[in-house]
């Protein structure tokens, strides 16, 4: 619930999904209605799906119990390492560290490492780090220990050095210059890329939608006939051949991925046809509803509610 959410959003989602489903049993057992509705409103739904297969699977295969070591973890469905590393060490104390941009940039400070993020670099901190984390009841304290050091005093900027409880050893601050780590990563200008899209309506006030797959790019979510190129023309050009007819322009947008820069170009079309192969007529009122690409998703109700959708 946490990707991409502040936790003050998340506080009354969290609760209400506890007090409806707290547990593994009640959580594998519920409707996938129940489980989305829950869930309305943080966007990501796979995170939704996934967490409820991770559920079933802990239910079938474990019993009920989901397993404490780091290894197993990441056998589960939507568990990447580095969950698992802050499972296993969090919840159930085995000495794992999962490293994240903070941990990553105390540590880095605290030796003045300045190689680039690597799986060398994390195996190093590892190394550095597994005599504290092997105390008893130590990983679960270490953890969050370095996580909130992290987020609150070895900041990206203006680390707060005086307050710090690793003051004393820090190599980055004994030589003054704390931010140069850990070492940047160079970035790689993003590529512009044009997504042409059309909001093809019925007369029965329904658009044409399909969902995407559940891998890639917004996986799960639902989206209206789409087409990508690296030229606008071109982009526009591969939609009208998609749809069979030239639809309306409407004023395009900008709106990037990490490394491309993305002008989204919409349009409209009046469209009396069956629906396009793979998608289907879902109703305006519905289509409002589903977990439909962010950012088109936004387009839609702008234009729903100015009443743009209808064509001329
Ligand atoms: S002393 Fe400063 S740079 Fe070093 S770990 Fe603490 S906050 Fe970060």
């Amino acid at each position: 619930m946490l990707q991409q959410t502040q936790v003050v959003t998340v506080v009354p989602y969290f609760e209400r999904w506890l007090r409806e489903l707290p547990g593994w049993r009640e959580l594998a057992r519920a409707s996938e209605e129940q489980v989305l509705r829950l869930w309305e409103g943080l966007g990501y739904y796979h995170r939704a799906r996934r967490l409820q297969l991770l559920a079933q699977t802990v239910m079938e295969r474990f019993g009920g119990e989901i397993p404490s070591s780091r290894e197993e973890l990441e056998k589960l469905p939507g568990l990447g390492p580095y969950t698992a590393a802050a499972v296993a060490a969090i919840a159930f104390n085995q000495p794992e560290l999962p490293i994240d941009g903070n941990i990553r940039r105390v540590l880095a400070r605290f030796g003045a490492d300045g190689a680039k993020a690597s799986r060398a670099q994390d195996e190093h901190f590892r190394q550095l780090v597994a005599p504290e984390l092997r105390a008893p009841d130590r990983p679960r304290q270490l953890v969050q220990a370095l996580m909130e050091l992290g987020a609150l005093v070895c900041k990206p900027r203006q680390p707060e050095c005086r307050a710090c409880p690793l003051r004393q050893n820090c190599r980055a601050l004994a030589q003054g210059h704390p931010e140069r780590y850990p070492a940047k990563k160079v970035a790689l200008a993003p590529r512009p890329l044009h997504i042409s899209f059309c909001w093809a309506v019925n007369d029965d006030s329904c658009v044409l939608l399909r969902q995407r797959p559940e891998k890639g790019r917004f996986p799960g979510h639902f989206e209206p006939p789409l087409v990508e190129a690296p030229g606008a023309r071109e982009s526009q050009n591969l939609l009208a051949e998609l749809l069979g007819s030239q639809p309306r322009t409407l004023a395009p947008f900008r709106r990037d991925f990490t490394t491309y820069r993305v002008t989204w170009h919409p349009h409209v079309l009046e469209f009396s046809g069956g629906p396009l192969d793979g998608y289907e007529w879902v109703f305006l009122e519905l289509a409002l509803k589903l977990n439909l690409v962010p950012v088109l998703a936004r387009h839609l109700r702008e234009l729903a509610a100015s009443r743009r959708l209808q064509s001329r």
